[in-house]
């Protein structure tokens, strides 16, 4: 049976619970167990697919279709396990399954409640599909304390009494500030929320303490004794320099030993981190430095871009190379050529990434013609590839108001809604005024890619399968149209009619994807566009 760690926040929110839980993970993979981990979301979204990337950051796609919390993306880089949607659940998906048995009759008789309802689809999420494994790591969102949360906490309560001792930990991350005036860090934060989710039933095996200075001995022993916890289980966290460097910090701190103790076992040899080593090693000794200039919408939000973000770093360090990304706001470009190339001339390479809506498009479409007629490397992403092709027909192929249905009617729809395609199970069908949440295309497909095509050397292969998440798709219609201007099909469905890639052999680098490559990138396999985006912005920074 696969043994629990519940991992549960206190104080403040962003601690880093995701990326403690990812990087205790990777340390346990280490040493040769097999893991998986899952995150519950306490907010009522069914998932957070409908939410604006200001509120919740990044949609992470999984594979199977899944739109889930961007915590989702950290375990999958620093794992290499591929997340599924069963691995995210959020309290809205809990009671729209109970209130949908409620009414088909499930329940005949009972009153339908929280307890033990609810806490039991807690308890059956958390140890679904969990045989082939050694170890679940289930991270709950939110502050303990949260009225959201509650349920949560109850269930982890009942499921540590049910699988019994040995078999499910908690750990709680915990926030210890530095008072500037008084010089000191204080523990009593940490004391008061412990005291809360033990109030609860749950008694934290190991604290993980966030602080921003060295946490002293004599301060380790104090909340050890407060929290009734053992000195060797209060793990101090400091920032990291790059969060690639986490796990080897918490292995330096004792984490991955405390946990397998809390569990009665004790630790065998020391775990292989040689590639966490060198991930670190490219990152502080790189040989030069690239700037990508990233021309998109929420780019004041850096979390909106997370996968983005951490894929042009894992093209970084597949080159050696520092990659520095200057986020840049398409609607400051608007009609205005000397602002776009104040913007884009200090850049080596240009990327317009995923985005729903009008807002910021003409930007987009005009820093795609600036890196197509300054032959600067150009890598369109989703939303991105649709604007490479309206570019392409408005400027190459002569068709002046080309547009996309997204931004509303037009009589040359180059980018039009799909409401047929094949999916993974058949057909599937949608209707333009349908629901939005949960119904665009999603999840990975296969592409078939054109022999003689840029993207076949740098994949190696001419069949691909990436992740998807889009409404809309560049339309067949304007092929020969946009083939004419130069810009060529060279990926496709597999049945041949949906346009996956599109590239301009005649300029130094500019590829067009449908799908979104940045959400299968990993540190340790960095996604070959990326790599070979990078390696053209070197090539590029050696131009200028
Ligand atoms: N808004 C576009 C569509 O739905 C692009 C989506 C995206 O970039 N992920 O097709």
């Amino acid at each position: 049976m696969a043994r629990f760690i519940f991992i549960t926040g206190g104080v403040v929110s962003s601690l880093g619970k995701g990326l403690m839980a990812a990087s205790l993970a990777a340390l346990l993979q280490a040493r040769g167990y097999r893991v998986r981990i899952r995150k519950f979301d306490p907010y009522l979204n069914v998932d957070p697919g409908t939410m604006s990337p200001y509120q919740h950051g990044e949609v992470y796609v999984t594979d199977d279709g899944a739109e889930t919390d961007l915590d989702l993306g950290h375990y999958e880089r620093f794992t290499g396990v591929a997340a599924r949607q069963s691995d995210n659940v959020t309290s809205g998906r809990i009671y729209q399954q109970i209130i949908q048995r409620e009414r088909r009759g499930d329940y005949l008789g009972a009153t339908v409640q929280v307890i033990p309802h609810v806490t039991d689809a807690i308890k059956a999420f958390a140890k679904d599909e969990t045989d082939d494994l050694d170890f679940v790591l289930c991270e709950i969102g939110g502050t303990v304390g949260d009225i959201e949360s509650l349920p949560f906490i109850e269930a982890i309560r009942q499921l540590k009494n049910e699988v019994g001792r040995g078999n499910a930990i908690s750990i709680h991350v915990t926030l210890v500030p530095f008072i500037a005036a008084a010089g000191e860090l204080k523990t009593k934060p940490t004391q008061h929320s412990v005291r809360e989710l033990a109030a609860l039933g749950v008694q934290p095996d190991v604290l993980v303490c966030r602080c921003e200075h060295p946490l002293p001995a004599s301060e380790r022993a104090k909340i050890a004794l407060f929290c009734n916890v053992p000195e060797s289980a209060v793990i101090p966290a400091l920032d990291a320099k790059s969060i690639y460097a986490v796990p080897l910090q918490y292995h330096a701190e004792g984490l991955d030993s405390e946990v397998l103790r809390a569990f009665g076992i004790v630790p065998s040899s020391a775990p292989d981190l040689s590639r966490w080593s060198e991930i670190v090693d490219r990152l502080t000794n790189p040989e030069g430095e690239v700037t990508v200039g990233v021309v998109g919408k929420y780019v004041g939000l850096q979390d909106a871009y997370k996968s983005l973000n951490e894929a042009l770093v894992h093209g970084g360090i597949a080159n050696r190379v520092k990659v520095n990304i200057r986020w840049i706001d398409a609607e400051l470009f608007e009609g205005d050529d000397a602002e776009i190339a104040a913007h884009l001339e200090p850049c080596h390479a240009i990327l317009v990434p995923g985005a729903f809506g009008e807002r910021g498009a003409e930007g987009k479409i005009a820093s795609v013609r600036f890196a197509r007629e300054r032959e600067i490397p150009y890598f369109g992403i989703c939303f991105g590839m649709q604007m490479a092709c309206i570019e392409g027909a408005r400027d190459l192929g002569g068709i002046a108001n080309a547009s996309s249905t997204e931004f509303g009617p037009t009589d040359e729809p180059v980018v039009g809604l799909i409401t047929e395609w094949m999916g993974r199970d058949g057909l599937e069908k949608r209707e333009a005024s349908g629901d939005l949440g949960g119904t665009m295309r999603l999840g990975a497909y296969e592409a078939t890619l054109g022999g003689n095509s840029r993207v076949a050397a740098i994949y190696g292969d001419t069949t691909i399968s990436e992740r998807h998440r889009h409404r809309w798709e560049v339309n067949t219609a304007y092929r020969d149209v946009l083939e004419k201007g130069g810009l060529v099909f060279s990926g496709m469905s597999p049945d041949g009619t949906l346009p996956e890639i599109v590239e301009r052999p005649d300029h130094p680098w500019f590829v067009g994807v449908q799908f979104h490559p940045e959400l299968k990138s990993k540190p340790f396999d960095p996604h070959p566009l990326f790599t070979s985006f990078i390696e053209a912005a070197v090539r590029q920074s050696r131009l200028v």
